[in-house]
């Protein structure tokens, strides 16, 4: 059965079709201001069933930070698949990756998925 991520207002629904194995809570500073926590997926795996108030807050260029404009929630961003071989390099993947903020996730339990820790503030 078809998961689905609704913004609070319901102009972003996204859907995916099986839970995260675990999700992903960063200290960069996007990540600890919005209080994402990232549910990653390839691109192919994500269906976007509407986006009709979206916007994309991307401030370097390189990861698209998207969110509500209506509701004000961060919904999900794409990026480069960044791996621990890409700190501190000058790489970038040409991979990309989606995250969906997992708090938008409609019937799941939150709690029981694991939740793996990043240092991002430090790391880039
Ligand atoms: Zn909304």
């Amino acid at each position: 059965m078809p998961i689905v991520a609704t913004c609070h207002c319901g102009a972003t629904r996204l859907e995916v079709d099986r839970l995260p194995e675990s999700v992903t809570a960063c200290t960069c500073t996007y990540c600890s201001k919005t209080g994402g926590l990232w549910a990653y997926y390839e691109p192919g795996e994500v269906r976007v069933l509407t986006e009709a108030e979206g916007r994309d807050y991307c401030p370097k260029g390189l990861n698209h930070h998207h969110f509500c404009s209506r509701c004000g929630c961060t919904t999900h961003g794409i990026s480069p698949a960044w791996t621990e071989a890409h700190i501190g390099g000058n790489t970038i993947p040409e991979e990309s990756r989606w995250g969906i903020n997992a708090r938008l996730l409609d019937d799941v339990d939150l709690g029981a998925i694991p939740v793996r820790q990043i240092d991002g503030r430090n790391l880039w």
